[in-house]
């Protein structure tokens, strides 16, 4: 195959190891910046313009889209999609799951369990918007947020007035959630390729801190999940419709609780604290869409 991994960057650790790979299983494998990519979005044959070539004769793409490029990294992936190649994610699966709010809506919808969790518009409402998710102490977090950047919490009702109003003062959209604090600074990471859980680790805050954000101190370590945490994993990567996905979730007393789903989870933590080669089960798993998309389409 022919695969395109669209990065901003060939020196990103889960770029270098979807490029070693690809190649090692016998695939011409490149590196895309994606936001050099251009093109006509008029034209009766779509195509995509990058540098001086035009890139129409990629099998598939890995979108390893940064949530900052989350909008123009959609429309090249959907222009891909277009012309017939196929996408580890979707382009929709992958807009989905950016939306913070929307991608709990949607898990809600399919009965998967999740923390309480609020959100308003109006300050008027700040008091109810506490009462309606149990009180203090409670998570604030701004929908823009990555890597636990914007998510803060509140130990009492005051405090956690206060943050809502300053937040929403700056019309910043944030939402509030009921804080896990059984989990004890840990969340797990569930890594789901197709349908299966192939990896997972648990994340610890460094002391003195509740987020477990790798970028923010927090350490891994390989951990073995439950079949419940299995199956809640496997059931959010589905209802957003992604292929590949982190799944990141707290163990609560009543049970796991999906925080996040991630559309471009990094490689670096899941494969140094497991030892699995990951980047490879990618690849396997792209040959595979590839072997049914040249079987339906009648391609090749
Ligand atoms: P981001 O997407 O910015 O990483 P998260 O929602 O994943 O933000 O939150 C960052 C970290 O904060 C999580 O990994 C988790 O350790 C902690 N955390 C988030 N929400 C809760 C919660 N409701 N209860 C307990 N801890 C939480």
């Amino acid at each position: 195959m022919k695969i395109a991994i669209l990065s901003r960057s060939s020196n990103i650790y889960s770029t270098k190891r979807l490029v070693e790979a690809g190649r090692a299983r016998g695939h011409e494998v490149e590196v895309i910046d994606t936001l050099k990519c251009y093109m006509n979005i008029t034209s009766k044959k779509p195509m995509i313009h990058y540098q001086d070539k035009i890139l129409d004769d990629f099998d598939a793409i890995i979108p390893r889209i940064g949530a900052s490029i989350t909008f123009y990294g959609t429309a090249v992936i959907r222009q891909f999609e277009m012309m017939g190649v196929s996408s580890l994610n979707e382009s929709v699966a992958i807009s989905r799951a950016r939306d913070k709010l929307r991608s709990l809506q949607l898990l809600s919808r399919k009965g998967i369990g999740l923390p309480i969790t609020g959100f308003a518009h109006s300050t008027k409402m700040t008091q109810e918007l506490i009462k309606l998710v149990g009180g203090a102490p409670l998570v604030i977090k701004l929908l823009e947020g990555t890597q636990g950047k914007g998510v803060v919490l509140a130990e009492t009702d005051g405090a956690a007035e206060s943050v809502i109003d300053a937040f929403r003062e700056m019309d910043a959209n944030i939402l509030v959630q009921e804080f896990i604090k059984e989990a004890r600074g840990s969340d797990i990471r569930c890594f789901v390729i197709g349908d299966e859980v192939v990896a997972s680790m648990k994340r610890t805050a460094k002391a003195g801190e509740f987020r477990s954000n790798l970028h923010r101190g927090g350490s891994a370590e390989v951990v073995s999940i439950t079949k419940e945490e299995r199956l809640a994993a496997l059931g959010a990567t589905k209802a957003l419709g992604l292929n590949v996905a982190g799944v990141d979730l707290l163990r609560s007393d009543r049970g796991p609780l999906i925080m996040e789903v991630n559309s471009s989870p990094g490689l670096n933590g899941i494969e140094t604290s497991t030892g699995k080669d990951v980047a490879g089960m990618i690849i396997a798993y792209l040959e595979k869409m590839d072997k049914h998309s040249t079987e339906t389409k009648g391609r090749g």
